[in-house]
């Protein structure tokens, strides 16, 4: 074949191969949901595709030191004015519904939010991330679920009927991770969700908004560290 002859061929090889992947792209896309938020972030995945897999290998190592499946094992000082992306993120539940706020209740402070869900409801992940703890406490959360993120937040899910991922596994957002339930210290089936930096709750109604089904902004800056007093009003 002549020199000429192949640069043809190899040009249009490669042309067809762009478009094939610009279409695949595409299709990718128009398969994405419908949110806006997520679907940019599984756009950029596409074109970070190394960089992400680290982040989620080891998410957030800024700041985290340990991998433990202990609860209350990562500590340390939050950073000031520590920045909190939310952008691709997916509501755990399409309830609307909160049952109990983050707070001070039966004196003691319930560390979550209490959203109504049914048994079998799906749980998604709130946003990509690995999974931590997939536990079982009778006596408090039931079945439940932690998954550490890229943007260092922490994510609960507790008293599921089922959990369906497993400890180490890579999620994405919006996959499912369990099923709404009733399991340990609970009355009635709802979804107790909690957010945590470096162990600390921080009330999720500060950052997700459920009866909009919306995250409160693109980012959340958590200024001078933790106070209990400031994250529990909304
Ligand atoms: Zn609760």
């Amino acid at each position: 074949m002549k020199l000429s002859a192949l640069k043809k061929t190899f040009g249009i090889a490669l042309l067809s191969l762009v478009s094939i992947n610009s279409f695949a792209q595409d299709i990718i896309a128009r398969q994405a949901p419908s949110d806006r938020r997520l679907k940019d972030i599984h756009n950029v995945k596409l074109n970070n595709t190394v960089a992400l897999s680290a982040d989620l290998k080891d998410p957030a190592a800024n700041i985290y030191t340990d991998w433990t499946d202990n609860l209350r094992s990562c500590t340390g000082a939050v950073p000031a004015n520590y920045k909190i992306d939310l952008r691709g993120f997916c509501m755990p539940t399409p309830s609307r519904k909160i049952n109990s706020p983050f707070g001070p209740r039966w004196g003691r402070q319930h560390e979550g939010l209490d959203i109504k869900v049914y048994i079998g409801d799906t749980i998604r992940a709130a946003f990509d991330g690995k999974v931590r703890i997939c536990k079982y406490n009778g006596g408090g959360y039931g079945y439940y679920v932690v998954i550490r993120h890229p943007n260092g937040l922490e994510t609960l899910y507790g008293h599921l009927s089922k959990q369906i991922v497993k400890k180490d596994q890579i999620v994405r957002a919006g996959e499912p991770i369990g099923l709404g339930g009733n399991t340990g210290k609970s009355n009635g089936s709802h979804l107790h969700f909690e957010t945590r930096v470096l162990g600390q709750p921080i009330n999720p109604a500060l950052l997700f908004d459920f009866e909009n089904q919306d995250v409160t902004g693109d980012y959340f800056v958590l200024k001078d560290g933790i106070s209990k007093d400031k994250v529990a009003k909304k």
